[in-house]
């Protein structure tokens, strides 16, 4: 089958979270089944860098506020995938984040840059930019290719499939009537039964109306968007397409994440030999010239925005370190936050460490070297985090919510005693919730036997992406 992915990220080149993830591995292991995969992305100047034995496909002028767009076709160096790139300099060549200039703020031009991303990856999926490919699935990922599947419908090509898949539907691309024009969209779109919410430009709204199956990476959150709660307004469009709405667990990247192959860990280990794992705690320790108590090392990696929920963490901090508990917390986000968690890492200065930033091999080195990883996330798609926990032997702490709630067994009693418990599982969004688990935490924490079952059990729990890529290739050729 051919297959083409359309996003604006891509792991290790340029990635804000896990949908960078998600776009390096779901289509190479779609590719290990024979399948003919590609990909189409923004030509930001790392991904360009990215790029071999480039060609250029096509070229178009005055698209988009672009006065010059050219398709280059090539190889992601990182993994061999074919890419094309989407060459337009006036809305790609800049420094820093693919969504946000250097002022923190949306990029004031982000309706071309992800319009005309949506718009050539419908093109090119139905034969009009490469002479010499078409795809017969299109798989749109999250707003920012959210218009691919409208411009497919606009085009008119029945015989490619559309596929759009929410990563988080707390970010919908909302944009001014006033791009229509530029956007190239008829009036007839901008309706509530087409792409119009409360009187803007939804790129996500398209994609949900227009695709010809909806996804979105955990069946926890499936359920979840149909809800007011969760749905973020949408919850009603979400609910009207029914029977075409879907739930699929990400995996985990095995060429990344194996805690027995992995060349930035202190020391390598598997669910037989945890006593290995312990270097890379001491190595953590040191690091940070932490000198904990007899309780667990709590680690967290996570953007700190308020819906990871670390701001309940905080407060519960004297909890954590009256319970013996330690923290190593790796993030960047929300400057109020940043600054609370900073101003605890002063205070504390033997017991909390923090690391303000993106880092990618010290997040590899606090899934090894942590006790407990905390996700207590208000909502959650699937989570990525708590499934690299899982695989890394740290028992992960995490809130019912979406995939958190799909891929976490709560050490009830029942489940202690049957070995299916891997991690401790709280229900509600508040502190004292939180407070509650870190104390949970600490009573098995002691039973060092109880402990070594949830990290082995935890180990052994396969999320891979082989069974993620044929679930998504059925859905492709379902008919109807
Ligand atoms: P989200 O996509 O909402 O941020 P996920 O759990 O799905 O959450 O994916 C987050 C990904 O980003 C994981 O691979 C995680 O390890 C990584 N990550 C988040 N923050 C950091 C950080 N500060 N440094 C390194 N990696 C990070």
């Amino acid at each position: 089958m051919r297959i083409l992915h359309a996003a604006a990220e891509i792991h290790p080149v340029v990635r804000t979270g896990g949908l960078g993830d998600v776009v390096a591995a779901l289509p190479a292991a779609q590719q290990t089944f024979g399948h003919d995969v590609r990909l189409i992305l923004p030509a930001y100047p790392a991904l360009k860098a990215a790029l071999e034995k480039s060609v250029v496909v096509a070229m178009l002028r005055d698209r988009f506020d672009a006065p010059v767009i050219r398709l280059l076709r090539g190889r992601l160096i990182s993994s061999g995938l074919i890419a094309y790139l989407i060459d337009a300099p006036s809305l790609f060549d800049r420094p820093g984040n693919p969504y946000l200039g250097l002022d923190g703020r949306d990029w004031p031009d982000n309706a071309q840059r992800f319009g005309l991303l949506g718009w050539a990856a419908a093109a090119l999926a139905c034969g009009q930019l490469d002479v010499e490919w078409h795809a017969e699935a299109l798989h749109a990922h999250d707003w920012h290719a959210g218009l691919a599947p409208a411009y497919l419908r606009l085009a008119g090509d029945a015989s490619v499939t559309s596929v759009f898949t929410i990563h988080n539907i707390a970010y919908q691309g909302l944009f001014s009537p006033a791009m229509l024009g530029p956007l190239e969209l008829p009036a007839e779109l901008f309706t509530i039964g087409g792409l119009e919410f409360w009187n803007q430009i939804s790129f996500m709204k398209a994609g949900l109306v227009f695709g010809d199956r909806i996804t979105t990476v955990s069946p926890g959150y499936a359920r979840e968007i149909a809800t007011p709660d969760y749905g973020c307004g949408l919850d009603g469009v979400i609910a009207a397409r029914d029977g075409a709405v879907f739930g699929i667990l990400n995996g985990v990247d095995s060429s990344q994440w194996d805690p027995t192959n992995d060349p930035v860990l202190e020391a390598r280990f598997d669910a037989n030999h945890l006593e290995a794992r312990l270097a890379n705690r001491d190595s953590l320790l040191r690091r940070f010239g932490l000198q904990p108590a007899d309780g667990p090392l709590y680690g967290v990696v996570s953007r700190l925005t308020p819906q990871k929920g670390l701001d309940l963490v905080h407060r519960a901090l004297p909890v954590l370190l009256e319970t013996g508990g330690s923290l190593v917390l790796l993030g960047s986000g929300d400057a109020p936050l940043e600054v609370a968690f900073r101003a605890a890492a002063k205070e504390h200065p033997d017991r909390v460490a923090v690391v303000i930033g993106y880092d990618d091999s010290l997040s590899h080195g606090i899934m090894a070297g942590s006790d407990v990883v905390l996700v207590p996330s208000r909502f959650e798609p699937c989570g990525l985090t708590q499934l690299y926990a899982l695989r890394y032997g740290a028992v992960p702490v995490v809130r019912r919510t979406g995939g958190l709630g799909d891929t976490v067994v709560d050490a009830s009693p029942g489940a202690l005693q049957n070995h299916t418990a891997t991690g401790i599982v709280f229900e509600a969004a508040t502190v004292d919730a939180v407070r509650e688990a870190l104390r949970r935490v600490t009573a098995l924490y002691r039973d060092r036997d109880v402990w070594r079952s949830l990290q082995q059990t935890g180990m052994l729990q396969i999320f891979s992406w082989e069974t993620a890529a044929l679930q998504y290739i059925a859905l492709y050729s379902l008919a109807g």
